[in-house]
This record gives C-alpha cells, structure tokens and sequence, in this order.
C-alpha cells in the first residue's frame, strides 16, 4: 500500500499509531520533538553519570491489554515484572499484602483483604459492599457527572476506608483527588483492574528505562517496515487546506506532505499547532475546558547499598510509593540505593521549594523504611509535572473526541481522546490503535486494531452489569 501518514508526537499513542500502521504496509513518519520516543513516560540521560533515568517512575497492570500488545509486538513485554502481591505500609508500621488466594473473582483477593491490617471490621464490611455496588452498577450517564467522593458517602464509608483503601488506590491511578473523579472511571478502574479477573490487578514494574522500553524497539520497528521516525524534529504547524490535512511544517522551514495526518500531541500542544481557524472549531476550542493535574517523582541515590521492597504503597503519608530501582532494575551493589517516590495529584508541592520538598520527602523515607536513617544522600531529584494527566472530573468525558475529526484525513490520538480509559500508557495505546483504525478505514480497510479486554471470570461474569 502507498498511503503515507505522518504521526505527529512520539509517546506512546504516536508509537502505538505508527507500529500498528506500519504493520499494515503504511508509510509512517513518526515526528518527535525530544531525542527519544516515549513522551511522558520516557527518560533522559543523567548529564554526569550518562545513565538513562525515567523522568518518574511507571507502573502498569494485567488489564492494561492493550500496552501489553504493544510491548508484545515491540518484543519488549518480557522486560515488565509482573508482581502478583501489592504490599502497603501504614503509620502504624503494619504492612499489609493484596495477593490471590484462589477464589473466584471477586473474591481472588478476599483473603488477603480481611486480613488487611490498617482496616478494621466496619471499614471492610462497607468496601465489600461498595465493590459489589460497582460491580452492579452498569454504565450509566450519571456516572460521570457524580463525584466518587460523593458516592462513597452516599455508600456510608467510613473516614478510615476512604484514607486507607479508597483513596490510595484510586489518587494513583487516576492521580487526582477523590472529588475530582468521576464515578465513571473510578467504577471502571476497580472493576477492570480489581474485581472482574483474578491476575487483572498484577502491578507491572518495567525492568529498564523507560526510554529504552519504548524508544529502540519502536524505531526498529517503524524502520524495519519502511517507515521514518525523526526525533529532535519540532512540528510548527499542521496544514489544512480546504477541509483536509496536507501535511505538516517543520520548525526548521520543512514542508512534508502526506495522505493523512495523526496528532498524538497533548491536546493544549495540538491547539498550538493547528491553523487558529480550524482551533477555533468547536470540537478543538472546547479542548481547553478539560483540566490537568500535576504529579511529582522525586529520585534519592543514597551511597550505601540498603535493602528495601521494590514497590510499596505509602498509607497515611505525603508519599504515595517507594520504588526500589536496585530491585527493578538490577542495579549492582556498587551503585549504592537509587529510590524513586511518587506523590499523585502534587497540588499541595506547586509552590514549594525543592529544599523543603526534600526535607519531608527524607523525614518520610526514614520514618517508613527505618533503614534509611542515617544513610548518606548522594544525589537527588524533584522532578514536577504541573500538566502530567487530565483529571477524570465529573463531565470530562463528553469533551474528549473521538480520533476521527471533522477534518477530511486528519485524525486525533493521545490518552485525553475518548479511549474510555483515564489517562494512562493503557488509555495512549488505545487512542493510538483506534486513531489506526481510523485511518485504514477510510482507505477501506476495516479492522479493528483494539485488543480484547480481560474477560470477566468467576461470579464477576454474573455480577458485573455492562
Ligand atoms: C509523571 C507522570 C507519571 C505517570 N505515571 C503513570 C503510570 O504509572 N502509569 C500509566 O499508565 N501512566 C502514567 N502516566 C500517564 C502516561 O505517561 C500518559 O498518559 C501517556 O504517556 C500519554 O501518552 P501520549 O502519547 O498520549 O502523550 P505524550 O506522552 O504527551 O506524547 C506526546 C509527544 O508529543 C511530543 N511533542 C510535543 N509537541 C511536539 C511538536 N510540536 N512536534 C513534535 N513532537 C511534539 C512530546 O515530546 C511527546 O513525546 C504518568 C504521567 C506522568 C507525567
């Protein structure tokens, strides 16, 4: 096939777009502006180690199909580790495990959950209930106009439950705050990623930078194929003639012409590029109404080699998890300890200094992980994200287009499209296939790109409503 698409933005949605399309005997040429593909969820190179560290930590899950897909086709998926316990700390000291137990879905986990330390009897009893209530639900449009906040108190949760279960899980996977979630994707999150599949909440921790999972393996991929992937390329503007994209200018004056066009940009950045006529349409203008939230990673190498978990979930603190890149990574003892902690929905740490955020960010280390006091900080990081990911606010779903525009051969891709998922590498990789998708059929190809989602198993087949 002759068709020639330029993708514009090489993070996951773009790279998802170009492997797919690619594979089909399209021409891509994957435009991105940094010198490694992966976007958001990529690295950079330390300038006095050289080594590649990710700008903050990534985690997935086992109902991330779609990621899973990718990596699988990118050859790289054997390099996520797939753990099967979740391991959680309070103030208390107590840890706490999720882990199968054998029971059918949703009652894989029920073992572990009423054994959980930092809830009592009366907090379990109400989450137990409230899943089930997820599980029944359906999908229904007040969903996303109602705040799961407002849901929990209307479930009678107790203060306890929402700071110690509730909260942590679904601040980390939506990385905004309870009153900012709309039920919608908080009903989905625990119903995909808890409650429906017995592996579908397996953590995924990648065991190499970020940029090398992504950017290598999909420049080969691309290349391999006949297709073009330019990093360090900035796209000024996307041209629009007469109701259909041309192609694309090039910072450096470049004009390049294609069949079709994909934005995988973020979508303030696409409104940037686009002809202020065509972002004055409607559907484009009223991007700007979706609203972003912020996280902070902050990376501490300490000289010492000290022992800690590879993943813990942080209850009652400022830090939501501790990663231990020694672990991930199989970083040799010479190296010393590299941790890496991420603090969703950082609104609270806008303002404030890197100093004062180190300070709290130790105190909290040592106070969690006993080990650490005392240990020589050699280096350190606080990296902010002010714009990381959109918030999944009551309402956000009705201003999230479809991949297909108005716009004769110009389609849309990127986790804030409508992918049905919140922003995540899960929901980038599925704007990405669907944007693909886009594109084939209107050359007569109708294929659907999309991977299947974990089925429900156990009595979840019979509870959970679609
Ligand atoms: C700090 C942080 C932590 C996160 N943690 C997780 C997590 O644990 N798990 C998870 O699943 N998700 C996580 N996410 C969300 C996830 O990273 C994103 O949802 C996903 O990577 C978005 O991919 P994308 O391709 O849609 O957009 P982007 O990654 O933003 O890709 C857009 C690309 O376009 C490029 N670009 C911009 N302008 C131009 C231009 N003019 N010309 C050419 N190129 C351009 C950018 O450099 C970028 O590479 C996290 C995000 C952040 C910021």
């Amino acid at each position: 096939m002759s068709q020639s698409v330029i993708i514009v933005g090489g993070g996951v949605a773009g790279i998802a777009a170009g492997v797919a399309l690619s594979e089909e005997g399209l021409h891509v040429t994957l435009i991105e502006k940094r010198p490694l593909l992966g976007g958001r969820a990529s690295s950079f190179t330390d300038p006095t180690t050289g080594e590649r560290l990710d700008e903050c930590q990534h985690g997935t899950m086992r109902c991330c199909t779609n990621l899973a897909d990718l990596l699988e086709r990118l050859g790289v998926h054997d390099k996520i580790k797939y753990h099967d316990r979740l391991f959680f700390l309070d103030k208390e000291g107590r840890q706490s495990v999720i882990e199968g137990c054998g029971l059918p879905a949703p009652g894989h986990t029920a073992l572990s959950f009423l054994a959980f330390k930092s809830l009592g009897v009366k907090d379990k009893v109400g989450i137990g209930r409230a899943m089930i209530a997820m599980l029944r639900a359906g999908e229904k449009p007040e969903h996303e106009e109602i705040a799961v906040s407002d849901w929990f108190v209307k479930m009678g949760q107790t203060g306890n439950a929402v700071a110690r279960f509730w909260r942590p899980i679904l601040v980390s996977a939506c990385n905004e705050n309870l009153d900012r979630i709309s039920c919608r994707h908080a009903f989905k999150i625990f119903c995909d990623g808890f409650l429906s599949s017995p592996t579908a909440f397996h953590f995924g921790i990648p065991s190499l930078p970020l940029g090398s999972l992504y950017h290598e393996p999909s420049v080969k991929w691309i290349e391999a194929r006949g297709g073009t992937v330019r990093t360090k390329t900035v796209v000024e503007r996307i041209e629009i003639e007469d109701g259909r994209a041309t192609g694309v200018t090039l910072a450096n004056g470049e004009n390049l012409k294609a069949d079709a066009v994909i934005s995988a940009l973020q979508f303030d950045l696409l409104l940037k590029v686009l002809p202020p006529e065509v972002a004055a349409i409607p559907l484009f203008a009223r991007l700007s109404e979706i609203e972003l939230s912020p996280i902070m990673g902050v990376h501490l190498w300490f000289k010492e080699r000290i022992d800690a978990p590879e993943a813990l979930a942080i209850l009652d603190r400022r830090i939501e998890w501790i990663f231990n890149k020694d672990k991930s990574w199989n970083r040799p003892p010479s190296a010393g300890t590299y941790l890496s902690l991420v603090i969703s929905a950082s609104y609270p740490y806008t303002g404030m200094s890197k100093e004062e955020i180190l300070a709290f960010v130790l105190e909290e280390v040592s106070a969690c992980l006993p080990q650490f006091a005392g240990a020589t900080l050699l280096k350190s990081q606080v990296i902010r994200w002010p714009k990381a990911t959109i918030s999944p606010k009551p309402g956000v779903d009705a201003l999230r287009p479809k991949s297909k525009t108005l716009i004769q051969n110009f389609y849309l891709a990127g986790e804030w499209t409508d992918t049905d998922w919140p922003s995540t590498m899960e929901g980038a990789c599925r704007s990405g296939y669907l944007a693909a998708e886009a594109v084939l059929q209107d050359t007569g190809i109708s294929k659907s790109l999309l991977a299947p989602d974990l089925p429900a198993t156990g009595f979840a087949r019979f509870l959970r409503k679609k």
